[in-house]
């Protein structure tokens, strides 16, 4: 049975941390999670108790770290539900993992006039290296055309797709629209066609079951800061026979099996090749922990509940006049204005209640082609917010028209 009461005594922070002088009500979640006892511990274990290198020695403390580094790479695979934990490389987050993909696969991958699409809802991370990938390889990137709602569509990636598309790279769920883009179905048009899907999973991941077998993604990023875990971990799926087609692009220690003075490298394979030098032990043992702890709650009645909050919170939104909400159907994140006030002006006065939301572009910095305002507030949720904290954040945006005395 699901129970807010019982899983907000297993986060430190929402006991006793207090913002303004007033408790803390976290709604930054797109940004970061906050972390429950048992991360915290597990990461502590590791720095107290078996505090060695993985991969490297032959006495027992070694192992013993391998035994737990391994562990935590099966853990993650069962998370996602791959074939296989050697697809699971550990990688510092999703710009990590977009960047590797787009370095080590889409640079060795693509040709000139190629195209790459994506959507102006993505991420820098899921921008900037395709537009790089693009200069250097003389391929394109061209955008699949959001509907009215700013949702993807099936149909707008079959209109968008020509003979040319070699890479679809796009968020599941995207960090201020929040909307669901239908993965299933745009994998399996991709795939008849030989297209290669990259999955933003950053803020799909940590809301909700996944499983990339079912869905068939060929590759998919996420951070494990974003559901519980440490920051400076996170992974980098890929499906087999693709990582056994890509470059590293970083290299040294672990990565291969021998090289020579004339410079003849042999790599390792999959996973290793892609974790040259010592790992962020500590972050995968912690981010297996964590998806434990998720996995115990159940992903299931985390994104059934999330669904519950977020559907209360944008009812009464919406019976604000003075409130703009742009996504009223999201599946993440709330975007949204007090008419009138300047997006860091609100977030201020809601900080000075306690309240952390964002404000800005959200790192979405072409989003505003769509939106048609340059800077948002962004309210997004845990399975660990409550109907009262929306209550709390619904009487300061009421309160949002001091602004305008
Ligand atoms: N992609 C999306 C959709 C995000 O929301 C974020 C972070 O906010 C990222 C990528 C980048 O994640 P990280 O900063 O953990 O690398």
């Amino acid at each position: 049975m699901f129970d807010v009461n019982q899983i907000r005594k297993d986060f430190p922070m929402l006991n006793g941390k207090k913002m303004q002088g007033h408790p803390l009500i976290y709604l930054d979640n797109g940004a970061t999670t906050l972390k429950p006892q048992v991360v915290i511990e597990s990461v502590c274990d590791y720095l107290t108790n078996y505090s060695g290198n993985a991969h490297r020695g032959d006495y027992d403390l070694s192992h013993e770290v391998d035994e737990h580094y391994e562990q935590s790479r099966e853990i993650v695979r069962q998370f996602i539900n791959a074939k296989r934990k050697e697809e699971i490389v550990f990688t510092s987050g999703s710009t990590d993992s977009l960047n590797m993909i787009a370095y080590g696969y889409g640079l060795t991958h693509l040709k000139a006039n190629d195209e790459i699409l994506i959507t102006v809802a993505e991420h820098a991370s899921n921008t900037l290296p395709w537009f790089d990938v693009a200069r250097l390889t003389g391929a394109t990137v061209h955008y699949i055309n959001l509907d009215e709602t700013g949702r993807l569509t099936l149909e707008n990636v079959q209109k968008a797709v020509t003979e040319k598309t070699k890479i679809i790279a796009v968020a599941e769920v995207t960090n201020v629209l929040g909307y669901q883009a239908p993965m299933k179905d745009i994998c399996q048009f991709a795939h008849e066609r030989g297209i290669v899907v990259v999955v933003d999973g950053a803020q799909s991941v940590p809301h909700q079951v996944t499983d990339v077998q079912d869905t068939d993604i060929d590759f998919l990023a996420f951070s494990g800061h974003k559901m519980c875990g440490p920051t400076g971990i996170g992974v980098m799926y890929g499906k087999y026979d693709l990582l056994k087609d890509m470059k590293p692009t970083r290299l040294g220690g672990g990565a291969n099996s021998r090289y020579n003075s004339c410079g003849v490298v042999t790599l390792k394979d999959p996973p290793y090749r892609f974790e040259a030098g010592t790992p962020h032990i500590e972050g995968a043992i912690g981010l297996a922990t964590a998806m434990q702890y998720l996995m115990k709650i159940g992903m299931n009645d985390i994104h059934e509940y999330e669904q519950e909050l977020r559907q209360y919170c944008i009812q009464k939104m919406l019976q604000l006049d003075n409130v703009q909400v742009y996504n009223p159907h999201s599946m993440g994140a709330i975007a949204f204005n007090i008419k009138g006030v300047f997006s860091q002006d609100a977030a201020s006065l809601f900080n000075s209640y306690g309240i952390a939301i964002r404000a800005g572009q959200h790192c979405a910095k072409i989003l505003d082609e769509f939106l048609k305002v340059s800077t948002t507030l962004r309210a997004s949720f845990y399975f660990y917010n409550t109907k009262e904290e929306i209550d709390a954040f619904i009487e300061v945006c009421k309160k949002g028209d001091d602004f305008l005395d």
